[in-house]
């Protein structure tokens, strides 16, 4: 007995278990914050990115691009390492379909009678149908508002719902994609993974003969098919009883034993169906979850080839840039404009003053409120001008942005040129005075005018 029970597989228990750690981390992350930052927030409202709790602002959104560059990677990588593993193990339509079938349908209102024939369908059963719908459509409330809270962060949003009058956008969001997501797990149901998304459709193209999927072993089972055409129910030759047990427990209603199908969603609950009656003769399952070459060699999975690493050394890189960037992202951002005057000459008790005038916009993108200030320096003429204006540092709130006049003034003779205004380059060092590393470097120019203005 003890020999029989190792032939077992348990996919579909590992395939919950995934899905729970999943729906928790998905629900969590939302609420986890680490100096006031998000693991991921795309904040419209806020006009902000939060990225592996570091802050951006909507000038730093250059980083999208890498953040997606990522995930197609990480979606080819996958796709040409494990097949369709993303479909059977984190796909939140087939999470869906399992709490609604299996869970709702199945164990709560037993209006299926098991998990192992989802080919069957139950007619009737008008109240407790409608009953499983309801159940599902409070659910999509909770599914739909943990993908909102990556947009609109959870401390805001039950803010909003408190105040439903003045949110009514949000709440249309959220109650329309959760009817939209009812009909698509009541009604949909596998059509959406067949006829719907498109990556069912684009992911055969990044299969080779080592990528993992879910096969029939026709060498032990014998042949069922002769290409569409159903030979047998049971082969003449094989191992296969001819149960069918793995075809009315496969949600999308194929025989995984005519080969691979763009329908087969790699859920391996045709492996552990089978798995259970073959255990009686003592034998492995004959549907397995390998390459096409490992079950013609007999060898394992090559996992190291020249796809798999080429994929695996993109995506470090792209990873190692998306975290150099996240993590030197500057603390405030400074735009420098000079104002349309060139410069403006007074003369005060008898002296003579030349200005330059500026705009500053200052942006506090830290998450903290900062007192900020700055230094100006002519090249290669050490304290020639001053900061007439701002005369002292001013406070920006996180988040907050300031537009200050800057006025600089000569402190000396700067040029001695009858013909033409000289320019001399401007080096600004702007800094927060209460954290030294928040500081930005900034170049301008300094005009100074030609001899003939200054008499
Ligand atoms: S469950 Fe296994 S034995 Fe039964 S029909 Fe399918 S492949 Fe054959
Ligand atoms: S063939 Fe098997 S792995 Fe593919 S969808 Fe059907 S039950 Fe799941």
């Amino acid at each position: 007995m003890q020999q029989a029970l190792t032939h077992l597989t348990h996919y579909a228990q590992k395939r919950y278990l995934t899905y729970f750690v999943i729906m928790i981390l998905v629900l969590a992350l939302p609420f986890l914050r680490i100096n006031d930052n998000h693991f991921f927030l795309l904040s419209f409202d806020h006009k902000k990115l939060n990225l592996l709790f570091f802050s951006f602002d909507t000038q730093e959104f250059y980083l999208m691009p890498f953040v997606l560059i990522l995930l197609f990677l990480t979606i080819f990588f996958i796709t040409t390492l494990a097949g369709r593993m993303w479909c059977a193990w984190s796909c939140p339509q087939t999470i869906f379909r399992v709490i609604y079938r299996d869970l709702i349908e199945t164990k709560l209102l037993k209006i299926r009678q098991n998990i192992h024939n989802k080919q069957k369908e139950y007619p009737g059963h008008f109240l407790k149908k409608s009953i499983a719908v309801i159940l599902f459509y409070i659910f999509s409330l909770l599914a739909t508002s943990g993908l909102l809270w990556y947009f609109i962060p959870p401390e805001d949003f039950f803010v909003y719902l408190a105040n439903p009058g003045e949110h009514l956008l949000l709440l249309g969001i959220l109650f329309c994609s959760s009817l939209f997501l009812t009909f698509d797990i009541v009604y949909l149901q596998e059509k959406f993974c067949v006829y719907v998304c498109p990556y069912a459709r684009i992911q055969s193209v990044m299969f080779d003969h080592d990528t993992i999927q879910v096969i029939y072993d026709e060498k032990r089972g014998g042949v069922i098919y002769d290409g569409k055409i159903k030979l047998h129910k049971k082969p003449p030759v094989g191992e296969c009883v001819g149960c069918e047990a793995c075809v009315s427990v496969c949600p999308t209603h194929i025989d995984i034993r005519k080969g691979m199908q763009l329908e087969c969603i790699n859920c391996l609950e045709c492996a552990d169906a089978c798995s259970k009656i073959q255990n009686k003769f003592n034998r492995p399952s004959l549907i397995n979850w390998t390459s096409a070459r490992a079950l013609e060699t007999g060898k394992g999975v090559r996992y190291l080839r020249f796809r798999t690493i080429a994929y695996g050394i993109a995506l470090s890189v792209v990873f190692i840039v998306l975290l150099t960037m996240s993590t030197k992202k500057e603390h405030m951002l400074l735009n420098i404009n000079r104002s349309s005057e060139l410069y403006h000459i007074s003369h005060k008790n008898g002296n003579l003053e030349i200005t330059n005038a500026y705009t500053f916009l200052f942006q506090n993108t830290d998450s903290r409120d900062h007192e900020y200030y700055f230094e100006v320096d002519l090249e290669g003429i050490n304290q020639a001008v001053k900061i007439i204006r701002p005369s002292k540092p001013f406070k920006l709130k996180a988040g907050e942005k300031t537009k200050k006049i800057v006025v600089l003034q000569a402190n000396q003779k700067l040029g001695d040129d009858d013909k033409k205004d000289i320019i001399f380059p401007l080096h600004i060092k702007a800094y927060a005075l209460d954290d030294e590393k928040i500081v930005v470097f900034r170049e301008s120019i300094f005009v100074y005018p030609k001899n003939t203005l200054l008499k």
